[in-house]
């Protein structure tokens, strides 16, 4: 492989950084080779295994001149996958500091940090920028975008990229022009949701019902598994807000589980973050 640890140093934006890694290697088609990715970049080895009490492991020192990484393999190979991506971008951004003397110690809860607060959380959310787009560059999911918004497309990215349904949802969510939102659940309840950037605010929090007036109650309440199609919601339940269109879809999965789009189409003044009222282009 035509990559080389000296050609990524000094580049600490870790989304830039997973990007130099795809331009050093050139075009790939189908998943991407993670575990081969990291051993050239001198990590000597990669160990899959069921670990207790963490997701991943990254054996190294202040000045990474030894790499190991370990990842758990108990919830799924693809999880497994994100985790090695995630400790690879521990590896590589050397302004990380070690959890421990003897490296990164990182947690499922880790892996789906997306904060920036203190230098834990801010390291995590980079670790998993990182991951996501190595895992999914934009070149390899594009191909697989209906015309419109639809978690089917994430599905078939699911099996493509070979990442996470969750993790092909959220990129979904992150990099299509729609304004999206998507929201987790299990029983009907709020687990945890990721938006868009131009998505409005998401009037849910973790732990509270899903709206018993949208289509996602009831296909939840059926329990069948599948996808429902794209319909008209009640914005209101969903964001606050009675001033925008809204459009749901959901997923309905084995024991509970469901995954929520929103697509919101905004009143023309706040397209743009309301930039073309003021008359200065927007940058998407
Ligand atoms: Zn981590």
């Amino acid at each position: 492989m035509p990559l080389n640890r000296i050609d990524l140093s000094d580049i600490n934006h870790p989304a830039l950084l997973a990007r130099m890694v795809h331009k050093l290697l050139g075009k790939q088609e189908g998943s991407v080779p993670v575990e081969d990715i990291a051993k050239a970049l001198d990590i000597s080895e990669v160990r899959l295994d069921r670990f207790d009490g963490f997701e991943g492991m990254l054996l190294t020192d202040t000045v990474r001149s030894t790499g190991c990484i370990l990842a758990n393999i108990s919830k799924g190979h693809r999880r497994a996958r994100f985790t090695v991506a995630h400790e690879l971008g521990h590896f590589l951004m050397e302004r990380h500091q070690l959890s421990a003397t003897t490296g990164f110690t990182c947690s499922t809860r880790d892996m789906r940090e997306s904060r920036e607060g203190r230098q834990h959380l801010r390291q995590e959310t980079q670790a998993n920028q990182f991951a996501i787009e190595l895992l999914a560059p934009d070149y390899l999911m594009e191909p697989f975008y209906s015309h419109d918004p639809d978690l089917r497309d994430a599905q078939h990215l699911m099996n493509s990229l070979d990442v996470s349904l969750e993790a092909c949802v959220r990129r979904m969510v992150e990099r299509r022009d729609e304004p999206l939102a998507a929201v987790w659940s299990h029983n009907g309840t709020v687990r945890y949701f990721a938006k868009g950037a131009d998505f409005p605010f998401l009037n849910l929090s973790r732990g509270d019902r899903i709206p018993q007036t949208s289509a996602a109650h009831r296909a939840i309440t059926n329990a069948s598994p599948g996808f429902t199609q794209f319909v008209e919601a009640d914005p209101h339940p969903w964001t606050g807000r009675s001033n925008l269109e809204l459009y749901e879809q959901t997923r309905v999965a084995n024991k509970g589980h469901a995954v929520t789009l929103l697509w919101a189409e905004l009143p023309e003044d706040e397209e743009d973050g309301g930039l073309k009222e003021l008359g200065i282009p927007g940058f998407r």
